[in-house]
């Protein structure tokens, strides 16, 4: 359809008023989920293994390939089309092909030499700045001690830690991993430069018996910040499970729970979500009792019911104290230490030694 420039620009005008971007992305079918004041859901436009495509009032992020826009460019991209033919669409109300932006199925693979190498570089580049103001502070206000935080490997990505994957030659590995992105326009063009997703977050890394970082999360370092935490695209490990000697293991959820725990002197072990699959139920096999302290809400109920009848005699529930929604918190509450330590002892009773 022809349409004069102004004309162009009063139509989009209009249809960035009528659609918002929650609206575009519910008729493009996109699994969104609810994270604090945003919505999050797999991304598009690139193979994304979590959410890390953001809803926001006025527009769109991805936080994993760095796709950026509103929804003219959102429906752009999902088409095909110029942005012409994407206001078209929208001002005609033609929307939604969800088989056009349908993610393309996650990639599981373990990781190659070189990209553990990156992963290890950064993780070092890291450790230096965990004394800095800002993760300090977040510490601090989670309870967390900072000699608990060093020993734990903990860091934060400052400004350099690229620069430092430059040097070593270690830029395409890490971009492989998720440690640096490529910009890319909406256009999808790759420009020369990339970026660093985790800038500004506190890194909790998981770490071999011999003190290698192999993986690691990003966690912000504020409470508004989303998503809260942003992962390699890497498989998940089961976070810890190399430095647990001994055989009782604490399972937690999140990877603040686990800092919370391995704080409270607990042989901690976190499943990073909900779901945890047979292979890394068969590594937790060489624990003689598990105890399963999972979030106090519905959904990490249900997931330690699923994986304690995994996990067999093994498995011992510990309800969280009340008061608090799971571990990390107990950690700031009063007396919460020894109301967890009294629960645990209190689950292994019930259950019979
Ligand atoms: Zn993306």
């Amino acid at each position: 359809m022809a349409r004069p420039g102004s004309g162009w620009r009063d139509l989009k005008e209009e249809v960035l008023r009528l659609y918002s971007p929650l609206d575009v992305a519910q008729r493009y079918g996109l699994e969104l989920r609810r994270m604090g004041r945003v919505w999050a859901a797999r991304c598009p436009f690139h193979p994304d293994t979590r959410p890390s495509f953001f809803v926001y009032p006025d527009g769109f992020h991805c936080f994993g390939c760095g796709w950026h826009g509103n929804v003219v460019d959102f429906v752009a991209a999902a088409e095909q089309v110029g942005w012409r033919e994407a206001l078209d669409l929208l001002a005609g109300g033609h929307l939604g092909a969800p088989k056009a932006v349908r993610p393309p199925a996650p990639e599981e693979r373990a990781p190659t030499a070189e990209e553990l190498a990156a992963v290890q570089v950064a993780w070092e580049t890291c450790r230096r700045h965990l004394r800095d103001r800002r993760p300090r502070e977040y510490l601090t206000r989670r309870g967390i001690p900072l000699d608990v935080a060093e020993e734990l490997g903990l860091g934060y990505w400052a400004p350099g830690v690229a620069t430092r994957l430059e040097a070593l030659g270690l830029v395409e590995a890490a971009l492989a991993v998720g440690l640096l992105r490529r910009r890319r326009s909406p256009m999808g063009e790759e420009l020369p430069r990339y970026w660093e997703p985790f800038r500004g977050r506190v890194i909790i890394p998981d770490l071999t018996r011999g003190g290698q970082a192999r993986w690691l999360t990003g966690r912000a370092a504020d409470d508004v910040t989303e998503p809260k935490y942003l992962n390699l695209s890497l498989p998940k490990p089961l976070l810890g499970l190399d430095t647990v000697e001994g055989e009782e293991a604490a399972l937690v959820e999140g990877p603040l729970d686990w800092v919370a725990a391995r704080a409270m002197g607990l042989p901690a072990v976190a499943t990073l979500g909900a779901h945890v699959g047979r292979l890394k139920i068969t590594s937790l096999a060489r624990f003689r009792r598990v105890f399963l302290l999972f979030d106090a809400d519905e959904a990490g109920q249900q997931a330690a019911r699923d994986l304690a009848k995994a996990l067999g005699r093994r498995a011992v529930i510990v309800p969280i104290p009340k008061g608090a929604k799971d571990v990390a918190d107990l950690l700031l509450a009063q007396g919460g230490k020894g109301r967890l330590l009294r629960a645990m002892e209190a689950a292994r009773e019930k259950k019979g030694g």
